[in-house]
């Protein structure tokens, strides 16, 4: 059986609460996976709105299967659906913004796409109604997106997205990693596909990212991409560069090296003091960068070896013999 979890994070989206709810339950009610009803609990995380949000998700659990979490002040969308994924029940969780822009309408169609045998079902709003400046770059990242982690998908930031509770287990979700999901799941092997949703405009309240977001989802795709690639063995990432460039550097004066003794020694050209080559210069600065990235990566593998754990090192789909038996 279908037990949902439905997470909404909520930062001062008092006037759809009621609305979103309403229209959740009118999506699931007649709505069956092989036969079987949906049974499905909404978690609604008040990430320190003030505007009043809290009092309705609170009125709402009365009529609802909602239940609330309140932060003491915001804590961004990834805290708020981290919260979510410790408290809900269900063995399959979707994420919907609060705004009422997602469809509640797309759900049974993506738990029918999970049904194919996927571990995430992402949300591609295809007919995208958001301004041309949101719309535009997001295009760019996306594209960046695919060609960096290798999962290519045409919306990572659809707040559409529906994944079995596994996944949401398995991820570390800090800062404004929400958007990642599929890639960290990609990452350890989980299956990951996309549907076309429907999308709407935002009619109530504002939106709560900027064009900043480009920028900060920029430099989260770097810190995801190392850490899926390279999180356990960051050695040869920082190694690997330091190797490069101390070798650079190391070729850079041997050059010099054996220029000086033919010029001085052996006298086969007119003497050049070394001391002002830009070759010198760079040569150092090679060997030094170099072997700081060699060092760093030490460290950095120093501090996974202490803190790694088994289940950071690999994913299991299944076992012939249920772990709590063995
Ligand atoms: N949100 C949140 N905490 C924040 C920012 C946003 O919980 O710090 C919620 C917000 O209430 C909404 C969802 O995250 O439910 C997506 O935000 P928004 O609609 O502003 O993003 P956009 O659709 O403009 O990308
Ligand atoms: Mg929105």
């Amino acid at each position: 059986m279908v037990h949902l979890s439905c997470l909404v994070p909520v930062y001062n989206e008092h006037e759809t609460l009621e609305e979103l709810c309403r229209q959740i339950q009118a999506a699931l009610k007649d709505q069956t996976i092989n036969g079987q009803p949906i049974v499905y609990e909404i978690i609604m995380v008040d990430d320190g709105s003030r505007d009043g949000s809290w009092d309705i998700i609170q009125s709402l659990t009365a009529n609802h299967p909602v239940r609330g979490i309140r932060f003491r002040r915001n804590f961004g969308k990834a805290a708020a659906l981290l919260a979510a994924f410790r408290t809900a029940k269900g063995n399959v969780y979707v994420t919907l913004d609060a705004d009422l822009q997602d469809d509640p309408n797309e759900i049974p169609k993506m738990l029918n796409k999970m049904g194919e045998g996927f571990d995430v079902v992402n949300g591609w709003k295809k007919d995208r109604r958001d301004p041309w400046h949101k719309v535009y770059p997001s295009w760019v990242f996306n594209g960046m997106i695919g060609k960096l982690s290798g999962l290519k998908l045409h919306d990572h930031n659809c707040g559409l997205k529906m994944f079995r509770r596994e996944v949401a287990q398995e991820i570390r979700m800090y800062g404004e990693l929400h958007r990642f999901i599929p890639i960290m799941a990609h990452g350890r092997g989980f299956k990951v596909t996309e549907i076309p949703v429907y999308h709407r405009p935002r009619e109530f309240g504002v939106s709560k990212y900027g064009f900043n977001r480009f920028l900060k989802g920029f430099l989260d795709l770097l810190t995801v991409t190392f850490l899926t690639d390279y999180g356990r063995r960051p050695q040869h990432f920082l190694g690997g560069w330091g190797f490069f460039f101390f070798v650079l550097g190391g070729l850079g004066m041997v050059f010099l090296g054996l220029e000086w003794f033919l010029m001085n020694v052996m006298g086969f050209m007119k003497p050049v003091p070394i001391g002002s080559r830009p070759l010198l210069i760079y040569s150092i600065a090679c060997l030094l960068l170099g072997g700081q990235g060699i060092t760093l990566g030490f460290l950095a593998e120093m501090m996974v070896s202490f803190n790694i754990e088994d289940k950071d090192v690999y994913s299991v789909v299944e076992r012939t013999t249920p772990e709590s038996t063995l």
